[in-house]
């Protein structure tokens, strides 16, 4: 199988609409409460938008007041932190762990049972109604 991280620009240029792209690919942030899924409440996987790895589970998704779609957890393995340094604060950047698009940030004033909060933006994610 092809390595995802290792792919062009090109690549993810051609498989993802501009929104997606912007997010994903160049750390863009969608503006709160504009999102496809801050205020979705169906039962689901949320997926990456970008490769398709499932990401969220709607059992760990909260209404966090952010604008964001917000989750306590993520599905086993599948989402990498990192340290952000950008824009002047430290933060902790999630990852796709499968193609390494970036999904949102991590925050620890989330609810129980974890305390995390998954700040996610909807443009990295893709839904999945079929999967609980
Ligand atoms: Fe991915």
């Amino acid at each position: 199988m092809t390595d995802l991280k290792s792919q062009p620009n090109e690549y993810w240029k051609e498989k993802l609409t501009p929104e997606e792209y912007a997010v994903t690919r160049l750390k863009s942030t969608e503006p709160p409460f504009t999102g496809k899924y801050y205020n979705h409440h169906e039962n689901g996987m949320y997926t990456c938008a970008a490769c398709g790895q499932e990401l969220f589970s709607s059992t760990t998704k909260f209404d966090s007041g952010s604008g964001w779609p917000s989750f306590w957890d993520a599905a086993k393995d599948t989402v990498e932190l990192i340290e952000d340094t950008s824009h002047g604060m430290i933060r902790t950047e999630a990852v796709c762990k499968r193609c390494g698009s970036h999904l949102g940030h991590v925050f620890n004033d989330g609810p129980t049972p974890t305390g995390e909060r998954y700040c996610i933006n909807s443009a990295a994610l893709h839904f999945d109604g079929k999967k609980a």
